[in-house]
């Protein structure tokens, strides 16, 4: 598999055209941003641990039946995934209020929610990605409402699965934020990364944040919390 030309260039990831048309790879950089790419930083060995935990996490969902773009890892940075055209909105499910929810309406953070909620925002970091409801994105041709109802239930999965993993490392999974994309042949797919980055991730015993949270808010020991979640999730779990 051949790494050609680059396709796009995103905050923490690069995405290479490859010799199978269907397929691209992807490389994880070491670059940390926040609050839309207003704080930016760089922690060696940052790329290495999103490509490591966001495959096993994938691979994982595919096991247990959540199609998704993960192919392969290449090496320590770079994965192979399925090209698809992604939607533009990120999908959000909560299961304890924390972070935009809280500043947006004015609720305490660390409130257990009765049962998961799901957000849509749309992907525009030029309007900050504003939260939306299902009725833009169908009026406005982001996706169509059977999509949404896939989406949706696909993220309900989602968290339900990735909940257990989490749980079973004495991680609580607070948050999390999902991307699909479209096939060739219309199948909506689990696509983008799932991983510290992307997550809200307490430690069950401590409620030590073991996310990006730690970079959000000058936490520190940012590197140190992502090596954590990799070594919990790396581990031989007893049968
Ligand atoms: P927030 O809406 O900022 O409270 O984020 C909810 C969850 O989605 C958190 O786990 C965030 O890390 C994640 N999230 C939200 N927006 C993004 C984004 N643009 N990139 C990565 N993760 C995000």
């Amino acid at each position: 598999m051949s790494k050609g030309e680059m396709v796009y260039e995103g905050k923490a990831k690069r995405m290479f055209l490859t010799d199978d048309p269907g397929r691209l790879v992807v490389e994880y950089k070491d670059s940390l941003t926040a609050f839309n790419a207003q704080k930016v930083a760089s922690m060696e060995g940052k790329g290495r641990l999103n490509n490591v935990i966001s495959s096993v996490i994938f691979q994982y969902l595919k096991d247990r039946g959540v199609d998704n773009h993960f192919v392969r890892v290449i090496d320590d940075t770079h994965q192979e995934v399925l090209r698809v055209t992604i939607l533009p909105i990120e999908v959000v499910v909560r299961n304890i209020t924390a972070g935009s929810i809280c500043k947006r309406l004015g609720v305490k953070e660390g409130l257990p929610l009765p049962r998961p909620l799901v957000e849509l925002y749309y992907k525009d970091d030029a309007l900050g990605d504003p939260i939306i409801t299902e009725d833009h994105a169908v009026l406005f041709g982001w996706a169509t409402q059977e999509e949404l109802d896939q989406v949706k239930s696909m993220a309900l999965k989602v968290n339900q699965l990735l909940g257990e993993m989490f749980e079973q490392v004495g991680v609580t999974l607070v948050d999390f934020k999902l991307e699909f994309g479209r096939t060739k042949d219309g199948r909506i797919i689990l696509a983008d990364e799932i991983s510290p980055d992307t997550c809200r991730l307490w430690d069950k015993a401590t409620n030590d944040r073991l996310d990006k949270d730690r970079f959000r808010n000058d936490l520190g020991r940012v590197l140190e919390a992502y090596e954590e979640i990799w070594k919990r999730l790396s581990e031989p779990k007893e049968a």
